[in-house]
């Protein structure tokens, strides 16, 4: 006989995780969940670290969806959690070898912004804007807001969408050729799109226009104490509802008996039963790893080894001793689109351009009188270099050491374009390689926004009776799309099960 020691486990602490946990608790306090998470802090990709007394977030950086009236904070009124966010603005700066471009967070302030820099293209641009703002909010008032996609949500979003109907097919590319004739403006206009490793030639027009505008006309926000601290404000709000989180606890299988997922076993050897299971964890892993190849099937199991990583990313975390009181605190160094991104898609690591963001810039309560940290990211392939020079046993030897230093100093250097002096104040300095992502997240090839985009991922969401996946490795990536995701996850099963 099976005795369940849990309503739910979820594996992964993510912010699909949280959303589920919190959503499930809050729905019904008496039930027993347990978060298990294998690192020793909570919230995945939404994290952050302090050294020397300097902090840095070392995930995510801006949040969409988070002002009063949108999605987020909704959701996380709903859910009773008290969150203070920022508004980011400017949105950034782009550092060009011969001038600055700044996107202002009020959509109007960049229009002007981008007129000043382009008069011949006024008429395009407002023309653009113009039919940008019309997809999102198509996209806000009709967008589908259940994940699963049903045919029926999309035949009804297509419906009703005119203006996103009318440029579903083109590529986004096209459709920039088409309507902005200064190939210089594209790679602002798609400046969001470059973070999700997506060159505007493999992105359908209205997702191009509406990832890149969504932060142009709706905000990007930072939460008041950083994105660690947002992790565990959630967390915590998790615990009062009576949810349980386990630290330092690696699910290294799910227990199957007769195709039913019936528990975990972690790699200390303990194994955990529940009536249900929520995986956060990566997809590849769930699949490949935490069922494996005597449980799921042929058909899956090729598609799996099959499947392909989003992009990863190269990342410093420097502490300096400077006055930074004229930076603000999102900026980027920025080149062609293409010159970022094609080296990076070809499988090489070339640094063109460098994003610089100062947490403290932002929120005060970040200030500290050892140093002011400054986080330098940069897109990066995972399979670049035998994997970074990491042994086959995994050992991060020597020649790993020497790569990850000799590139740091080339980011360092082409960010003292914009913040000359850099090098000769550094306090502390941290590196991450696509390995480092990948060792803090367990997700496949490091990839920050779970399987590459364009892969149907939502067709794995059940693999099992009583399994259920959740998060951006299932559903939209990005840090409320993956809180809402297992919110809606939590939801489902309320209403399947009755719990
Ligand atoms: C550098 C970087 C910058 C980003 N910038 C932004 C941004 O500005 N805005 C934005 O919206 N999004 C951004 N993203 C993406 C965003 O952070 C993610 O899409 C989102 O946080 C994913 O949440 P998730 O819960 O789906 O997964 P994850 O955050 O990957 O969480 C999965 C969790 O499961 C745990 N886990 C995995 N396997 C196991 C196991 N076997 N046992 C126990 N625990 C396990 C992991 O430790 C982790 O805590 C960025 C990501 C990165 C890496």
């Amino acid at each position: 006989m099976i005795i369940n020691t849990y309503d739910v486990i979820i594996i992964g602490s993510g912010m699909g995780g949280l959303g589920a946990g919190l959503a499930l608790q809050t729905h019904n306090p008496n039930l027993k969940t347990i978060i298990l998470e294998q690192h020793s802090i909570p919230g995945g990709f939404v994290t952050g670290f302090k050294r020397k007394g300097i902090y840095f977030d070392a995930g995510a950086e801006g949040i969409i969806y988070a002002e009063e009236n949108q999605a987020l904070s909704q959701t996380l009124q709903k859910l009773g959690v008290d969150q203070e966010f920022i508004k980011i603005d400017p949105l950034e700066v782009l550092y060009y070898p011969d001038k600055e471009i700044t996107i202002h967070a009020k959509p109007e302030k960049f229009l002007d912004e981008l007129i000043k820099h382009f008069p011949d293209s006024e008429s395009e641009l407002r023309s653009y804007f113009e039919i940008m703002e019309k997809m999102t909010e198509e996209l806000w008032y009709y967008g589908p807001t259940d994940y699963t996609n049903s045919l029926w949500t999309l035949l009804k979003f297509f419906f009703r969408a005119k203006t996103i109907r009318k440029h579903f097919l083109k590529s986004f590319q096209k459709y920039l050729d088409k309507k902005i004739s200064n190939v210089k403006l594209h790679p602002i206009l798609s400046f969001y799109n470059l973070w999700l490793g997506l060159p505007p030639k493999d992105v359908m027009a209205p997702i191009g226009v509406v990832v890149g505008g969504n932060p142009f006309l709706k905000g990007n926000f930072y939460p008041r104490g950083g994105m660690l601290s947002y992790a565990m404000n959630l967390a915590s709000y998790y615990n009062k509802k009576g949810g349980e989180i386990r630290y330092s606890a690696k699910v290294e299988q799910i227990v199957v008996v007769d195709k039913t997922a019936v528990g975990v076993k972690l790699t200390s050897g303990e194994e955990i039963r529940a009536k249900l299971i929520i995986s956060n964890a990566d997809l590849k892993q769930t699949y490949l790893k935490l069922l494996g190849k005597k449980i799921i099937s042929k058909k899956d199991y090729t598609k799996m080894v099959l499947l392909e990583p989003s992009i990863s990313g190269f990342g410093v975390f420097l502490g300096v001793d400077m006055d930074l009181t004229n930076f603000p605190s999102h900026l980027t160094i920025f080149n062609d689109y293409e010159e970022i991104i094609a080296p990076v898609l070809e499988g090489n690591f070339t640094l063109n351009g460098v994003a610089m963001r100062i947490p403290s810039k932002i929120d005060d309560s970040l200030k500290s009188d050892k140093g002011t940290g400054i986080v330098m990211l940069a897109i990066a392939p995972y399979d670049w270099k035998n994997k970074w020079q990491v042994t086959l046993d995994g050992d991060r030897a020597a020649d790993y050491m020497k790569l990850k230093e000799e590139y740091a100093e080339q980011m360092i250097k082409i960010a003292e374009r914009a913040i000359p002096g850099l090098s000769e104040n550094i306090i502390v300095k941290e590196i991450a390689t696509p390995i480092t992502f990948e060792r803090y997240s367990l997700n496949d090839g490091g990839g920050w926004y779970g399987p590459q985009k364009g892969q149907r991922r939502s067709s794995y969401k059940y693999p099992l009776d009583n399994l259920i996946l959740t998060g951006a490795n299932v559903d939209s990536t990005g840090v409320p799309t993956a809180f809402i995701s297992g919110v809606k996850t939590a939801e489902k099963i309320i209403r399947k099960r009755k719990l």
